[in-house]
């Protein structure tokens, strides 16, 4: 089996400074620092260092042949990720001495996929295989559709929350992910809770609280509480959590075994900072102590 991204690619920049920048002045940086990121890179490349064949679907520009060579290093299979002329998504994030920050957000390539790369790369997956989504693409709407045609597994992180986007998806899923703010943001969109909107698996992730797993088949509610470590950074724990689930259900295991799994590695993820290139493999994953 396969998992099939259609995931963003960026370069995270991250420019540290005595202070952050007010209007008009200019400021040198004191360092800087550049990391893969991007929700759908990060999914990628933990979903491939739990263990599954990951085809990552998505565009760069030509600055962006090193996030390629990145993603292959750590194991995901990166034939459908397009180079076209538009640069390279990327985050520009300022971080001042007490650590505040400013983040500008250019999605560039990932919002220039095309309907012919798209059916191109999920011609290719079998019945059975998971397509996952998240929202700094375009194209979502379409892929759902399509998935669901050809009988993949169709799942989707609905981050960052975009209502539109969710409602375009939602009669196409299988299996929808979702934070705690996400939730209630929905919910507000569609008028009644994540759980009744005809999804058959809805996942909430609740930070130090651990996860909920609702089955609208069997009604049944799963909590699977976090695991105490000292967080020194969050960012990236949802999606590593997003990439375990998805990589335990490819490699065949039920539910409640694959989040206990995605909540150790999620766990590990809170302890270390940075993100698509500290994300934990498998044997780690399983062998860490908590
Ligand atoms: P997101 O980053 O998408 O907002 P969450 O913050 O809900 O996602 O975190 C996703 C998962 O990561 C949680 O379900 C939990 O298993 C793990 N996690 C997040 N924060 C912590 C924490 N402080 N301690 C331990 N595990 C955490």
């Amino acid at each position: 089996m396969a998992i099939w991204n259609l995931g963003s690619i960026n370069a995270d920049m991250v420019y540290a400074l005595p202070h952050l920048p007010t209007p008009g002045e200019t400021l040198a940086a004191l360092d800087l620092q550049q990391f893969l990121g991007g929700k759908g890179a990060n999914m990628s490349v933990a979903a491939a260092r739990a263990g599954s064949h990951v085809c990552h679907i998505g565009a760069v520009g030509p600055d962006g042949k090193w996030a390629v060579d990145r993603l292959m290093e750590y194991g995901v299979d990166t034939r459908y990720i397009d180079q076209i002329d538009t640069p390279t998504g990327h985050a520009i994030i300022a971080v001042d001495r007490q650590g505040e920050n400013q983040i500008i957000l250019f999605p560039g390539a990932n919002r220039e996929l095309t309907n012919d790369q798209l059916g191109l790369a999920v011609s290719q997956a079998g019945s059975g295989d998971i397509l996952v989504l998240q929202n700094e693409t375009n194209m979502q709407g379409e892929a759902a559709k399509m998935g669901r045609e050809l009988g993949l597994r169709v799942c989707y992180a609905a981050a960052p929350f975009d209502a539109e986007a969710v409602q375009a998806v939602l009669p196409f899923l299988d299996l929808l992910f979702l934070n705690e703010v996400e939730a209630q943001q929905l919910e507000h969109a569609t008028g009644k809770p994540a759980t009744e909107l005809g999804v058959s698996d809805v996942i909430i992730t609740l930070g130090a609280k651990g996860a909920r797993h609702f089955s609208m088949g069997t009604g049944e509610i799963l909590d699977i509480p976090a695991l105490p470590v000292t967080a020194v950074d969050t960012t990236g724990a949802g999606d590593t959590f997003t990439g375990y689930v998805l990589s335990g259900l490819d490699r065949g295991l039920p539910m409640p075994q694959a989040m206990m799994l995605a909540t150790r590695a999620a766990a590990l993820m809170v302890t270390r900072p940075g993100t698509a290139d500290v994300i934990p493999d498998l044997k780690e994953t399983q062998d860490a102590q908590f």
